[in-house]
């Protein structure tokens, strides 16, 4: 009780269910909203990555085949330092200066490419090294210009193998910007694992065995057995070959077997492992046995270099599937962006018309009957009340406020009406039913206020006691009912002749009283004769065919100045007067005398 009392007092904050309301929906739709922006940010995040992918796949592209044009610059070179005559024939020159400018083309597309996202530290690093693998390019191709212009008795064979290794060299230059490309492709997505890697190998198969072709050009230019040197070179280099072969069938084999996969990789299998082995194999053995190769370096090229293409072949297959799945990706993630946008406004849809609900179901109906109670208990019953929407809590406490407020209205109504009995009650207490004048305490009451008035101001006043005459005989020709007429008319006439701030009264029966304030005794004595006159002068009509009847009435007059200010005083003293002028024949004013005053 206490504590009730207490929370009543002191509501521990001041915030309305209103607020409450207001404070907790905008709460709600903020963690619907943060929430749905983490969603969605992590689908534009998936979006992003799949784009980035597909542009990784082909920058790599790019890079892969600038390597691959490096090689192939190769064959065309070694046939040049293998040539009979001194810078080769026209046809080897065209062929070398088609591959170079190929490799220029190839080398000013990455170039290109890391331009255009320069701001990347790895890219400017991956520039740089593209530059350094340019100048070293150029440097190698410098050397075997000026090598394949000698005569071929004075190209050294250790010159030949240096300047065949001078552009084997070249190649790892550009690795840490092939990984680079690759990682970003990977990181973009780990599905692409297993494509990117395997157009590496790919990339680095078709390396190795170009370098496998290029191993026999010093001794096919010579026509000799190969050294023992060229022999460990060919066996570390056919070895890394066969791991990279393996290598390449488990990525080939992790991923989905594409009838385009399948084929290219049998493809690769039979022009390279089977055909082009074989044209090494004989070569191989040539080379240790006699080393009359019988065919040129360019002969072999022209074998040997076709059915590499088949391993290109497999890296763009594999590169193919790499984009293709970036693309798949990519139509996965803004199909998946779409919906979780499309639910995420309907989420936010619904949350928003539950709350709404929320509000005009229960808070503002709540807010109104609280309102209601509040103007209620302040006396005002007109607020409107909200309609129930439903057979609930709500509508029942906007069923009991109905009631309350009926109740309500019902006790004012009565108090109302109790005032006006209470009110009707007092002026019946101190008005005379018959004339409407102030009854006898009435009078008194007024009266003694007004002489201490007087006394207080020092006016004077006068008291005039009236007396109907004969009014027994009155009653009598005219019955009592018709006394009645004639007392009021009596009143009436008094009531007409006073001025503001006099009193009158009826003491009893036929007898009146009037005190008149600011009022020298002369005045009072004229009041007195005008009021007697008047009404000797009047006919009061009566029922019953009777005449009408006619009354006079005597006066006594007292005054304060002779008498003093005691009310009883003035009222004996005027008593006095009256009983003097019904004696002296009636129908006239007598002046208390100063003997009065002093008896
Ligand atoms: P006097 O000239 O000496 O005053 O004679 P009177 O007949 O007027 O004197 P009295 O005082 O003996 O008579 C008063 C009468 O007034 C008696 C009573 O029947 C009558 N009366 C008193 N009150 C009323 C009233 O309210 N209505 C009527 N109609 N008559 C009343
Ligand atoms: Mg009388
Ligand atoms: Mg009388």
């Amino acid at each position: 009780m206490t504590a009730g009392a207490h929370a009543m007092n002191k509501p521990p904050n001041n915030l309305t269910l209103r607020g409450w309301f207001r404070l907790m929906a905008a709460a709600l739709v903020l963690l619907v909203l943060l929430v749905e922006a983490r969603l969605v940010w992590m689908e534009w995040q998936a979006l992003e990555r799949a784009m980035q992918g597909q542009q990784a796949v082909a920058r790599l592209r790019l890079a892969l085949v600038a390597v691959e044009m490096v090689s192939r610059e190769r064959g065309p070179a070694n046939g040049l330092m293998g040539a009979p005559t001194p810078s080769g024939d026209a046809a080897l020159r065209g062929a070398l200066d088609t591959a170079r400018s190929r490799t220029d083309q190839a080398l000013s597309d990455v170039q290109q490419m890391l331009t255009v996202d320069q701001d990347k530290p790895s890219y400017q690093r991956a520039l740089r090294q593209v530059a350094a693998y340019h100048q070293a390019l150029m440097r190698a191709r410098w050397h075997i210009d000026r090598l394949a212009a000698l005569p071929v008795t004075r190209r050294q064979p250790n010159e030949i193998r240096q300047r065949v290794q001078g552009m084997v060299d070249l190649i790892p230059i550009l690795a840490p910007t092939i990984t680079l490309l690759a990682d970003e492709a990977q990181q973009a997505d780990p599905s692409l694992d297993a494509s990117v890697w395997g157009a590496r190998l790919s990339a680095e198969l078709r390396e190795y065995a170009g370098q496998l072709g290029s191993l026999f050009t010093p001794a096919l230019t010579r026509q000799q057995r190969f050294t023992g040197q060229e022999l460990t070179d060919i066996a570390r280099v056919r070895g890394r070959i066969d791991e990279l072969r393996h290598l390449l069938s488990l990525r080939v084999s992790l991923l989905e077997q594409t009838d385009r996969l399948v084929k290219v990789h049998a493809a690769m299998e039979q022009d390279y492992f089977v055909q082009a082995a074989a044209l090494v194999q004989s070569v191989l053995s040539t080379g240790q046995d006699d080393g009359r190769f019988g065919m040129t370096p360019a002969d072999f090229a022209a074998k040997y270099v076709p059915p590499m293409n088949s391993i290109i072949a497999l890296r763009d297959a594999l590169l193919d599937n790499a984009e293709l799945r970036c693309a798949q990706l990519r139509s996965e993630a803004r199909q998946t962006l779409a919906s979780v946008v499309l639910i995420d406004v309907l989420v936010l849809a619904l949350v928003l018309a539950l709350l709404r609900l929320a509000h005009e179901r229960f808070v503002q109906p709540l807010s109104q009957a609280a309102d209601a109670l509040n103007a209620m208990s302040g006396g005002n019953l007109d607020l409107p009340l909200p309609q129930p929407a439903a057979e609930d809590e709500i509508a029942e406490v906007i069923g009991g406020i109905h009631a309350l407020r009926q109740q309500s209205a019902a006790r004012v109504a009565l108090e109302r009406e109790r005032d006006e009995l209470i009110k009707t009650l007092r002026e019946q207490s101190t008005t005379d039913f018959l004339t409407g004048l102030p009854n006898r305490r009435a009078f008194f009451e007024s009266a003694q206020a007004e002489l201490a008035r007087a006394k207080r101001h020092g006016f004077p006043v006068a008291l005039l006691m009236l007396d109907v005459d004969f009014f027994k005989r009155v009653n009598d020709s005219v019955g009592h009912a018709g006394g009645d007429l004639v007392l009021m008319m009596v009143a009436q006439t008094l009531r007409q002749n006073v001025r503001q701030g006099d009193l009158m009264g009826r003491l009893g029966g036929e007898e009146f009283v009037a005190l008149l304030t600011h009022c020298e005794p002369a005045d009072g004595f004229g009041f007195a004769e005008r009021v007697r006159e008047a009404i000797a002068a009047q006919a009061v009509p009566v029922s019953g065919g009777l005449p009408d009847a006619r009354v006079t009435i005597s006066i006594g007059m007292a005054d304060s100045d002779t008498h003093g200010l005691s009310l009883e005083r003035l009222l004996a003293v005027a008593d006095g007067a009256l009983y003097k002028a019904k004696r002296a024949g009636r129908n006239r004013t007598e002046l208390a005398s100063s003997d009065a005053a002093r008896a």
